[in-house]
């Protein structure tokens, strides 16, 4: 294939359509849907996606099954607790209501937490442009930043958190941007009134996907709803854990300094 053809088919319609069908889709698709956006100048399609889309479990297992031995490696990593403070703990200081400090930590059960959040929230006045401000006060954990940054040299980084689009922006400024997924709030005149999850177990889907396209993936978080994430991945490890998790989930390798899981990623790496 002709590489100047290569670069011009990067285009952002799936291959196939032109521009006028593609327009056609994307007029009628969903207006609220998160958007990504990849690009690739380097690696020819078949390096990019070792299997086609449409292929179901078993003939992208067959491909796997006599891909080369080394795979290529992608890190997923937890937002809260293991590279930013906890963003509702924050904001249980900042207005001194103590029931906010819930967490994935101590809840399970996700959908619980945030409806029992949101009606604290909406008890108290509290508005988005509040926790934002809270939120942008918020400085990475001593330590993050130089780990991720030092990760993210080593190797893809892509963050895997079940915070949600409005809360995470100041965030990600300060971590330099690094790839994020997570959910997105429902917002009606500054009140939240409701929240979107994106998908259901987004974390272990999103490993589990990363699978599929021939990944080895490691994974670290610090919560219940990590755990999900670290039993999908090839190598899972606990950052920071609390001790009733690390107790619960003794299968996943527990360390609490930066230095400690780098080491074990470039380890994992092989
Ligand atoms: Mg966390």
């Amino acid at each position: 294939m002709n590489f100047q053809k290569r670069v011009t088919d990067k285009s952002p319609h799936p291959p196939g359509l032109d521009t006028r069908q593609a327009k056609e889709i994307l007029e009628h698709s969903p207006p609220v849907k998160q958007s990504i956006c990849g690009w690739s100048s380097t690696q020819p399609r078949s390096v990019r996606e070792p299997h086609p889309p449409g292929l179901d479990t078993r003939q992208a297992k067959e491909i796997l099954e006599h891909s080369p031995p080394v795979k290529q490696s992608i890190v997923t990593l937890d937002l809260e607790g293991v590279l930013v403070p906890e963003i509702w703990i924050a904001v249980a200081e900042k207005t001194g209501i103590k029931e906010l400090r819930r967490t994935t930590r101590e809840e399970p059960d996700y959908d619980k937490l945030m409806r029992a959040r949101l009606q604290i929230l909406d008890q108290h006045g509290l508005k988005l442009a509040d926790i934002q401000q809270v939120i942008g006060a918020l400085r990475p954990l001593d330590g993050g930043l130089a780990f991720l940054r030092e990760l993210r040299a080593l190797t893809q980084v892509i963050i895997l958190s079940d915070t949600f689009e409005q809360f995470a922006q100041p965030l990600l400024r300060q971590l330099e941007w690094p790839t994020l997924l997570c959910h997105r709030l429902k917002v009606i005149e500054d009140r939240i009134v409701g929240y979107h999850i994106r998908i259901p177990e987004q974390k272990q889907k999103a490993v589990a996907a990363l699978k599929l396209l021939n990944y080895h993936v490691i994974s670290a978080g610090d919560s219940f709803n990590d755990t999900a994430m670290l039993a999908e991945a090839d190598l899972g490890f606990l950052f920071r854990a609390p001790d009733n998790i690390q107790r619960q989930f003794p299968q996943f390798k527990a360390v609490e300094a930066y230095a400690d899981l780098l080491q074990l990623i470039t380890q994992a790496r092989g």
